[in-house]
C-alpha cells in the first residue's frame, strides 16, 4: 500500500476504499468508497437491508470484508484493530445489558477490560446521559430510551473520539429522539465524530452535519448536509399590505409561473426558470405594494432526494 493513502486517510474518521462484503452471491456491500470527517454528525442513510449494518460489523472488525481498504481514525483495519478501537465506541442494534444487575455494575463489567481509567469515567459517564441518579437501579427497569442512554455511557468509558451507533433511535419516543439528538451534537461541540446509521431521513436531517446515502449496498450520494440540501426550490413566500393588488401584479409578470394567496396578507408564487425574486420584489414595489418580507425558499433534503428516497423506500 502507498504511503500517501494512509496520509490521506488519517485526516478522516472513517475511510473505506472499494469496500466489498459478499455472502455467497448476494452483495451485502458494493464497492464503498466512504469518506467520513471528523469532528461532525454523520449519517449514513439507506432503507433497511442496504448494508449499513454489515459496513459497520466490517468496520469494527466483527465480520470481515471480502475486498477494500478501510481505515478508522487514520488507521489501517483490521490490521491495527486494536489501536483504532481503543479509540471508538459503538452500539449495534439494541445494547445488551445483565438486566438482574443495576448500571453501576454493569459499567464496572465493562470498565474492568479497559482499565483504571475507564473505571474512573463510570460515574461521569452516567452523569453525562442523565442516568447517574438511577445507576443503583437494576436494568430490567430501564426504558428502551435509557437503555440506549447506558449504551452510550458505556461507549463513554473509554473517552472515545469516534462513535458509532446502528439506528440508535429505533423504538424511542419523541422525547427520546430529541435527547438522543441532543446528545449527540454535544458529542460534536466536544469534537468527537458520530456515525449514525439510520433508514428515518428526517432523524438524519435534524441531526447530521453530513452523510451518505446507500442503496443496495453502494453509496449514491455523500456529501455535507448544507450542500446537499438548500438550494433555491423556485418558490417564494411574500408578506404585503395589499395581497388582492400583490396577486393581481405577480399574475401579470412574465417571470412568475403561477401565484396563489396562503394566507391574509401571504402568496406564495413560482418563479420560472432564471427569474429571480428580486424582479417580483420591484415590480410589486413599483406597483405601490408595501412588500413586508421576501422569502426565496430553499428545497428540503426530502425534495433533493425526493427521486431517490421513493425508489429506495427511505421515510
Ligand atoms: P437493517 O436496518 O434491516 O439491518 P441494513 O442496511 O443494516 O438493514 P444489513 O443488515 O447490512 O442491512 O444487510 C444487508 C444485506 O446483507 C441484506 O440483504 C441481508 O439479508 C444480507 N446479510 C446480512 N448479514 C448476512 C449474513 N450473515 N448472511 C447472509 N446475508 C446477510
Amino acid at each position: 500500500m502507498a504511503p500517501y493513502l494512509v496520509d490521506m486517510a488519517s485526516d478522516y474518521a472513517v475511510k473505506t476504499v472499494g469496500l466489498t462484503k459478499r455472502y455467497g452471491d448476494k452483495v451485502a456491500v458494493d464497492g464503498v468508497d466512504l469518506v467520513i470527517p471528523r469532528g461532525v454528525a454523520f449519517g449514513y442513510l439507506g432503507p433497511n437491508g442496504a448494508g449499513k449494518t454489515t459496513l459497520i460489523r466490517m468496520l469494527l472488525g466483527l465480520t470481515r470484508a471480502t475486498e477494500g481498504e478501510m481505515y478508522l481514525l487514520g488507521e489501517k483495519v483490521p490490521d491495527h484493530s486494536a489501536k483504532a478501537l481503543s479509540k471508538v465506541g459503538a452500539i449495534i442494534e439494541e445494547p445488551r445489558f445483565h438486566g438482574y444487575m443495576t448500571a453501576f455494575e454493569n459499567l464496572k463489567i465493562a470498565a474492568a477490560v479497559r482499565g483504571p481509567e475507564a473505571e474512573a469515567r463510570i460515574p461521569s459517564s452516567l452523569e453525562r446521559v442523565g442516568l447517574i441518579d438511577r445507576s443503583n437501579s437494576k436494568v430490567s427497569s430501564y426504558s428502551l430510551g435509557m437503555r440506549q442512554r447506558l449504551g452510550i455511557a458505556r461507549c463513554l468509558l473509554n473517552d472515545p473520539e469516534l462513535l458509532v451507533l446502528d439506528e440508535p433511535m429505533n423504538g424511542l419516543d419523541p422525547a427520546g429522539i430529541m435527547e438522543f439528538r441532543y446528545l449527540i451534537r454535544s458529542f460534536v461541540d466536544e469534537g468527537r465524530t458520530v456515525v449514525i446509521s439510520s433508514h428515518l431521513l428526517d432523524e438524519i436531517e435534524k441531526t447530521c452535519d453530513a452523510i451518505s446515502i446507500v442503496d443496495r449496498g453502494r453509496i449514491v450520494k455523500q456529501g455535507m448536509l448544507e450542500d446537499l440540501s438548500g438550494g433555491f426550490s423556485g418558490s417564494v413566500e411574500v408578506e404585503v399590505d395589499d395581497e388582492a393588488l400583490a396577486l393581481e401584479v405577480l399574475s401579470r409578470m412574465a417571470e412568475v409561473g403561477s401565484v396563489e394567496v396562503i394566507a391574509p396578507k401571504a402568496l406564495k408564487f413560482e418563479l420560472v426558470s432564471g427569474a429571480k425574486a428580486s424582479q417580483a420584489n420591484a415590480e410589486l414595489i413599483r406597483s405601490g405594494v408595501m412588500v413586508e418580507r421576501l422569502s426565496p425558499l430553499k428545497k428540503s433534503l426530502e425534495e433533493e432526494f425526493l427521486s431517490i428516497t421513493s425508489n429506495l423506500g427511505i421515510r
